[in-house]
């Protein structure tokens, strides 16, 4: 049997070694704690499984949804973009429902890129702004992310001949993996760029709601002229602990929504109409329920930043999104360190470089675990973590 080379050709599972070494602990009885994945461990908040319960009895939400989404969705879309972030969309033309974020930034590479064209994609990303191109048959181009520039991409640091090529551009802010957020006129930038290179933007907003410390994150479509020059993936899996429901957004610019909206119409049949009528509920009057689980990360967050400082590993507190970026000490790679970490305290940590070459030298740590198992992971850390 032949496999298409489209499929082949991606990279190697990077994680694939440390999954390995997981599973051999666990056979040898090590109780092995993972702060390796995002995945939020909190519940979705009661009134939006409540209305989901509700929706799922109405047999009209039963059939197949219409690919473009009901009106009372994109309006729920549309008020929150309003309120939160000053920011207006047509219902109509700007904003598209998304069964998650990840599948909206799959189907625009298909949406906007050719064979031979180039996407730009942050480095260390979020997987899919490489592998996404690379099934459109065009070629990512990474943009470093570094500590030294905030973690943002230098734009005017592309060359010409890359920017000549580029069709498409991915970033995301607050950062996985870095955890950095927008504290400039990055945005406004970004928008700039975009523009004056004729390059479609897309920023990927799946944090804005996780935020810490008083900062607010904004969103890309605030910036003067990122309508013209983009849109933004929205997503309510991390924000409102709804990962599993598959539900997100496209919002801003109106060719691109109505590009990519044809291209979906190829390929799935809509996002199920009970999960949009929850997911309103969840836009609407999740406020109070975001602003706990705000607490719960910041708690985390403070638990393990201290347990890091005990140890020798002095790292920023971040102010956003649900992940700790560490700093491996000297000596070390990302995978040998996050193979230090399981070894000395059954801790898994994600290795910086399977986020992209520029992710070397760091490992990502996960807020998403219950605070008693945090508090395991953390102490263990301090008491067996020997970094020196
Ligand atoms: C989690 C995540 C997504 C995917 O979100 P879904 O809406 O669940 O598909 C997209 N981008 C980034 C950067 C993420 O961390």
């Amino acid at each position: 049997m032949r496999f298409a080379e489209r499929v082949s050709q991606l990279p190697p599972y990077l994680f694939a070694e440390l999954e390995r070494k997981i599973a051999e602990k666990r056979e040898a009885g090590v109780d092995v704690i993972s702060l390796g994945i995002g995945d939020p461990d909190l519940p979705t908040f009661p009134a939006v499984v409540e209305e989901a319960q509700r929706q799922v009895a109405l047999p009209d939400t039963h059939r197949y949804p219409s690919n473009r989404g009901r009106t009372a969705f994109r309006e729920a879309v549309a008020a929150f973009y309003d309120r939160r972030f000053g920011v207006g969309l047509d219902p109509e033309t700007e904003v598209l429902p998304l069964l998650g974020g990840k599948e909206g930034v799959a189907h625009v590479c298909w949406s906007m890129l050719d064979p031979g064209d180039v996407c730009l994609a942050a480095d260390p990303g979020y997987p899919v702004y490489t592998s996404g191109p690379l099934l459109a048959g065009a070629e990512p181009v990474l943009m470093p992310l570094t500590a030294e520039h905030a973690f943002q991409p230098d734009l005017e640091g592309i060359a010409a001949g890359v920017r000549s090529r580029a069709n498409l551009l991915f970033c995301n802010y607050p950062n996985n993996p870095t955890g950095a957020v927008i504290e400039d006129d990055f945005f406004e930038r970004l928008a700039r760029f975009g523009l004056d290179n004729d390059i479609p933007i897309v920023h990927d907003n799946a944090y804005s709601e996780i935020t810490f410390d008083g900062y607010v994150a904004g969103s890309f479509l605030e910036a003067p002229g990122a309508k013209e020059a983009g849109i933004e993936m929205f997503s309510l899996s991390k924000s409102w602990n709804m990962t599993g429901w598959r539900v997100g957004a496209a919002v801003g610019n109106a060719g691109m929504i109505d590009q990519l909206w044809k291209l979906k119409t190829n390929i799935d049949s809509g996002l199920f109409d009970a999960v949009q009528m929850a997911s309103i509920r969840a836009l609407a009057d999740g406020r109070g329920f975001v602003a706990e689980m705000c607490d719960t990360y910041r708690r985390r967050r403070d638990l393990l930043v201290e347990a890091l400082a005990a140890v020798g590993i002095d790292v920023p507190a971040p102010r956003g999104t649900i992940y700790v970026w560490v700093p491996v000490p000297a000596g070390h790679t990302s995978v040998s360190f996050a193979e230090l970490v399981l070894e000395q305290a059954g801790v898994v940590v994600s290795p910086g470089s399977s986020y992209g070459p520029n992710g070397e030298g760091y490992v990502r740590m996960s807020l998403t675990l219950p605070d008693d198992r945090l508090r395991e992971a953390v102490s263990r850390i301090e008491q067996h973590l020997r970094v020196g």
